[in-house]
């Protein structure tokens, strides 16, 4: 195929099909034309802004046992820990202090939090003025539910991967078709979605991806986060391969190309494989870094993969830092709350 003519075609009509998706994955002869196209697509759309959201790591603990994360159930290398709900929105005053606007809640899926402890939390950080991101799985429509109530703005909640057949080899006891209901009803509760994919998991195809990135049109996701794979080793995939930061750069890429307006985070995982893994995906199509404002040994202990970046320094040092990174690039850190702006092009 012609390449560059299929970066042009996607720059100009944010259309692809799928054998030009793995076409353009497949290619390695473009790739800094191909990352530029989608820089220029995110400035056009989305600006030279950065949002910024604070992520509060709650809970480690996990009911669930993917075989490609470091907090599975089974791993007994993992020291476990609950921060109290008083706890998390001691955590978000602090975040607030540091002048986030976004706080994003994450655990793994851990039944402790009840719907009233859950209501309690989002309801106290909710009076800070600021959104709420939550991302603690797969809970039912009602639940769902209860949270929006709450205040809830904004649910993330990957897909990991659309091969159905590796999806369910990878999560145990985890069902598809129930990933795909919790993203339904998230969408039709009115939540601001948030979904993505792990770049580079065993036995994963380009064809897998390229179907990623069309799934995430077909939902209409709001955030998309992509993220290489990094093997753990205290986990079944401990020999595996992992992803590597060129593919996962030129799926932000594409997934810019081809939604325009969503918010994509340069993840961590991206900088635990690259010592400037974000920026580099700042310039390739993100416009969101989330960093960590849990505070002390939690950090450490939320390992879903080896090798964390910042798991010794403080909120305050990270925030200094990245807001930094940010301006030495030509960015700024966006005042906002960061909402997609459904939109053409400006
Ligand atoms: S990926 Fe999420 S659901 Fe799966 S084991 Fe890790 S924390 Fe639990």
């Amino acid at each position: 195929m012609d390449i560059p003519a299929l970066i042009a075609k996607a720059e100009t009509t944010h259309t692809l099909a799928k054998d030009e998706i793995v076409a353009l994955l497949a290619d390695d002869a473009h790739t800094d034309a191909l990352l530029a196209a989608a820089d220029r697509v995110r400035r056009l759309y989305v600006g030279d802004e950065v949002h910024l959201r604070g992520l509060i790591e709650f809970s480690n603990t996990c009911r669930q046992n993917c075989h490609y994360c470091g907090l599975r159930r089974d791993n007994a290398a993992v020291v476990r820990y609950r921060l109290e709900p008083d706890a998390v929105i001691d955590l978000a005053r602090k975040a607030h202090g540091y002048g986030y606007k976004t706080l994003v809640l994450q655990s793994g899926e851990d039944p402790y939090y009840t719907v009233d402890k859950l209501r309690h939390i989002i309801g106290e950080i909710k009076k800070l003025g600021v959104a709420v991101t939550l991302s603690i799985g797969e809970k039912t429509c009602e639940e769902y539910s209860a949270y929006k109530e709450a205040g809830a703005d904004r649910y993330l909640l990957r897909i990991e991967t659309t091969d159905r057949r590796l999806y369910e080899a990878l999560d145990p006891g985890m069902s598809f078709e129930n990933r795909l209901r919790c993203l339904r009803d998230l969408k039709t509760l009115g939540y601001e979605v948030g979904t993505g994919s792990l770049i580079g998991l065993p036995g994963q195809t380009l064809a897998a991806i390229a179907d990623d990135i069309l799934f995430f049109r077909q939902i209409d996701a709001d955030m998309i986060g992509v993220g290489p794979f990094i093997p753990n080793p205290d986990t079944p995939l401990a020999a595996a391969g992992g992803g590597t930061i060129a593919l996962s750069l030129k799926v932000v890429a594409l997934v810019r190309l081809l939604l325009p307006d969503v918010n994509i985070p340069a993840t961590t995982a991206m900088e635990t494989i690259d010592e400037n893994g974000r920026i580099k995906a700042l310039r390739s199509g993100a416009n969101v870094v989330m960093p960590n404002v849990t505070e002390g040994d939690y950090r450490r202990l939320y390992a879903l993969y080896p090798g964390k970046i910042c798991v010794g320094d403080t909120p305050a040092h990270c925030r200094a830092c990245i807001g930094g990174k940010i301006a030495a690039i030509g960015r700024r850190v966006a005042a906002g709350h960061g909402f997609r702006q459904k939109r053409t092009a400006r």
